[in-house]
């Protein structure tokens, strides 16, 4: 048989089995000959046969010519930031692809001529919030507080809070942001109260607009206050709240998070938020208010470079049209279905047990709030191969255990949680 290294198949030989040829055509030459190349270095090294190069190489194949891959969340964190946040439906997925090739995102088919970029989005958001009386779209919340810092106080001052001087997270900080764009930031108050007063003093000739800003990732409790947006509305100028999260009406599991309809009616001028949080869709920034207001951020030049794709626009107007999206139905899990669930799943996998477990919002939203739930509990060394498997589930490491909570994961991803935790204990 001589040396076995002398029989690890060529490159153009393996290119022509029928199921690497079609995954050439699917992924891309390159991709597919750096699968191959991995296989045969393997097969060189003796870790595997020779004849096993394109079953490997096969089994190697990423499911699609992009590197991210698809994860099952089982931590209970609903918005979990480093695993991209909001995952969108299935209604919002399917509009993705459909507005993915050429599209009426800009053309009226009637007429044949240019139309408003994004109309169905900013119409479907313009009717989720009636309260506002006009709605703009922009690349995330960031770039929503960036043009209305351009447009509404340029050279001028921005009154804010000295409590809502807030860092979202990885070194993203908001008062940053604003004094990045030249405005001047002029906080009044103290960290943990600031009055009314406390911002009327504050307005002048040089105001651009008052900001207050959701202290949306944590909580200063004890001997503390801070004003409400009706009582900052007749100050003579723009009042702008940064809401955060995206809730665009009250949710009942989350009693102290601020929504747009609420704020607006309370007063104020314009609404920033985000919309990948609890809003539940895709990376966007949105801007509910004034129709004057929102006219002069879409006019401002820089509006052009913070605008959101036609995949984004698509995602989010099925987002807001369509069935709940996970996120929603997420917060809205019935503790006890989560409980039979958990039991369910436990009983199928040797050394499981279901436990009661807490979930939390997450994606730097409700900061406190606590959802009960249940979670499949694995011992703690099981984490490294679910992380690693196929597809890869994240859990959540607690007291020495590893918990897959399932108020994250999707009932109908329970057979894929069954088989990826199987294959990584056998
Ligand atoms: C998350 C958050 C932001 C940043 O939003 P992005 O969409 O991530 O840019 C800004 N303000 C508040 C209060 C937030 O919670």
């Amino acid at each position: 048989m001589g040396d076995p290294r002398r029989r690890v198949p060529r490159t153009d030989s393996l290119l022509a089995d029928p199921r690497l040829a079609q995954a050439e055509r699917e992924l891309g030459r390159a991709l597919v000959k750096s699968v191959i190349s991995q296989a045969q270095q393997r097969a060189r090294a003796g870790e595997i046969e020779p004849e096993q190069v394109a079953e490997h190489a096969i089994a190697a194949l990423p499911t699609t010519a992009a590197g991210l891959r698809p994860v099952l969340n089982a931590t209970g964190v609903v918005v979990h930031t480093n695993l991209g946040r909001a995952p969108l439906s299935r209604a919002a997925l399917e509009a993705v692809v459909a507005a993915g090739g050429s599209t009426d995102v800009e053309f009226d088919l009637e007429t044949g001529r240019r139309a408003r970029r994004g109309r169905g989005a900013l119409a479907a958001l313009a009717e989720a919030v009636p309260a506002a009386g006009g709605v703009h779209v922009v690349n995330n919340n960031a770039a929503a507080l960036l043009l209305t810092a351009l447009a509404l106080a340029p050279g001028k001052e921005i009154v804010l809070s000295r409590g809502e001087l807030v860092e979202i997270g990885d070194g993203f900080r908001i008062p940053e942001l604003l004094a990045a764009t030249g405005s001047r930031l002029r906080e009044v108050g103290t960290t943990n109260r600031t009055g009314a007063r406390d911002y009327a003093e504050a307005i002048g000739p040089d105001t651009g607009f008052v900001l207050k800003v959701h202290p949306s990732n944590f909580q200063v409790t004890g001997f503390t206050s801070a004003a409400g947006v009706e009582e900052l509305t007749g100050l003579g100028v723009p009042l702008v709240v940064d809401i955060g999260s995206g809730l665009l009406a009250p949710h009942p599991a989350l009693p102290d998070e601020p929504d747009a309809a609420t704020v607006l009616a309370a007063g104020a001028n314009l609404v920033t938020a985000s919309g990948d949080k609890l809003l539940g869709g895709p990376q966007a920034g949105l801007l509910l208010g004034e129709a004057s207001l929102i006219e002069r951020l879409r006019r401002h030049p820089t509006a052009r470079a913070l605008r959101v794709d036609k995949l984004t626009l698509a995602a989010l107007e099925a987002t807001l049209r369509g069935p709940a999206p996970p996120v929603a139905q997420a917060l809205a899990a019935d503790p006890v279905r989560l409980r039979e669930r958990a039991e369910r799943l436990a009983a199928q996998l040797p050394g499981a047990q279901a436990v009661d477990c807490v979930s939390a919002v997450g994606g730097g939203g409700a900061p406190g709030v606590e959802l009960p739930s249940a979670a499949v509990s694995l011992p703690e060394a099981s984490a490294l191969p679910l992380r690693t498997g196929d597809p890869p589930v994240v859990g959540r490491l607690e007291r020495g255990r590893c918990l897959l909570d399932l108020r994250t994961v999707d009932p109908a991803d329970d057979e894929v949680l069954l088989a990826a935790v199987r294959r990584c204990s056998s």
